[in-house]
């Protein structure tokens, strides 16, 4: 269990996915306190040029690029004194596991996060989780094993540190729901047929964050939240029916807790993932940080719509597989990993992402309580059948 910062001392942290959105932003943190916070292991997944320029300025002790051309691009470079490549399939692993890592801050993208993260809790780390789908895929394999190895896990998407932070004035007993905000997205009070010739730039113009293109997507869909409300769920041990979700379009309320007096606690930010991943880096303590302040004189009104679950029915799919639990959460994963991916690439249309998913997830052989390496091979059969259904008549037909 993590306790307050011993005076002088450092807490090391390793940021997996170093390169992306959530990955710079933490290095930004890092560079923002740098008597409390260093960086100790870095990993890339193809952009080891990036991963470079990164290491000499932080200096980590470990480095590591999950692309094989990559990692052997990185191994014939120049690093500081003190820096080593680890290359192969443990090198996420032994990072991670290194007895002077105090942190793993899981930033990779996808279902190819949850490796790093099952391995982080194994050692026994605090792990601050921004891989929202390590939890829909495996969340209850993934609580048990954090309960088992008294690791600890920390929220760092930002609903879910808004959440951790209001429950502070309670005990879980005490929570009647919580409230999860949606900023709605780019396409946000559109209906269907404004959304038959979306194209991947649109989707990818967020009003509020600035996130990587998946999340992006995810947002504009909708999938981002259904993915929030299935992380929510086992993150927080909740029932299906204490999460909800309001639309909030300024994003300055990343969500609310109610509890069982009626008693509503909320937080309050501008949209800037420094101040999640700040809290989960330096907790249960609060310092002076990078994080954008809110500007009360500017702040003149925030507003609230019911999501419209007809025009976004990816929302539907996060409350349904919220619901029933066991494989579905990969399943709605993988699937839409792989609708995202196809829509990028100009293959699959907006409308299609949570029509694909929905095919996919009813086509599946669910199981209640499945193993870890059936939610992997589920994950793999999931995205094939995308690609099926995107080149079959069958898909064709029921568009
Ligand atoms: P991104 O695309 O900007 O960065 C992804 C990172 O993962 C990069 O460092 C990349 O090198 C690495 N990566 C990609 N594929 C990999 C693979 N196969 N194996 C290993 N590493 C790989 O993404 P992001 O926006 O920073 O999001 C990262 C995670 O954080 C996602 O799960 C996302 O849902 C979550 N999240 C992001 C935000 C945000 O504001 N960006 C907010 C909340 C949650
Ligand atoms: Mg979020």
């Amino acid at each position: 269990m993590i306790s307050s910062q011993a005076a002088g001392s450092r807490r090391r942290v390793v940021v997996l996915g170093s390169t992306g959105s959530i990955g710079t932003s933490c290095l930004k943190v890092i560079d923002a306190l740098p008597d409390r916070l260093e960086a100790f292991g870095l990993s890339a997944h193809s952009r080891w040029q990036d991963l470079l320029k990164q290491t000499h300025r932080y200096r980590p002790r470990y480095i590591t690029a999950t692309d094989s051309g990559a990692a052997n691009e990185l191994c014939l470079q120049t690093l500081p004194l003190g820096t080593i490549v680890l290359d192969g399939e443990d090198a996420i692993g032994a990072m991670v596991s290194d007895p002077d890592v105090d942190v793993v801050l899981t930033a990779i993208v996808g279902s190819a996060g949850l490796t790093g993260t099952w391995l982080a809790l194994q050692a026994g780390k605090t792990v601050a989780v921004a891989n929202k789908e390590t939890l829909v895929m495996a969340g209850p394999l993934v609580m048990e094993l954090a309960a088992q190895k008294n690791a600890r896990i920390l929220p760092v998407d930002s609903e879910h540190s808004a959440i951790f932070q209001a429950m502070q004035a309670g005990s879980s007993r005490e929570i009647e729901r919580i409230v999860l905000t949606a900023s709605g997205g780019p396409f946000r009070g559109r209906k269907r047929d404004d959304l038959l010739n979306i194209t991947p730039e649109q989707a990818l113009k967020h009003p509020t964050w600035t996130m990587g293109r998946k999340i992006t997507i995810d947002s504009a869909t909708l999938m981002n939240k259904a993915l929030e409300i299935i992380e929510a769920r086992w993150l927080f041990n909740l029932r299906p029916e204490q999460v909800q979700v309001i639309i909030h379009p300024e994003s300055i309320i990343h969500s609310f807790v109610e509890f069982t007096d009626g008693s509503i606690l909320a937080q309050l930010s501008p949209p800037d993932m420094c101040l999640p991943i700040q809290y989960a880096l330096t907790y249960p303590e609060r310092v002076a940080g990078p994080a954008k302040r809110l500007c009360w004189d500017e702040l003149r009104s925030l507003t609230f719509q019911q999501p419209d679950l007809e025009t976004f029915p990816a929302l539907q799919l996060g409350y349904e597989v919220a619901r029933r639990g066991g494989t579905c959460g990969a399943v709605l994963n993988a699937a839409n990993e792989a609708a995202v991916g196809a829509f990028l690439e100009g293959e699959l249309s907006f409308l299609d992402i949570p029509r694909v998913c929905r095919e996919v997830l009813d086509n599946h052989n669910y199981s209640e309580r499945p193993s870890l390496s059936e939610l992997n091979a589920l994950d793999r059969w999931s995205r094939q059948e995308v690609l099926r259904w995107i080149t079959t008549k069958e898909y064709s037909r029921s568009r």
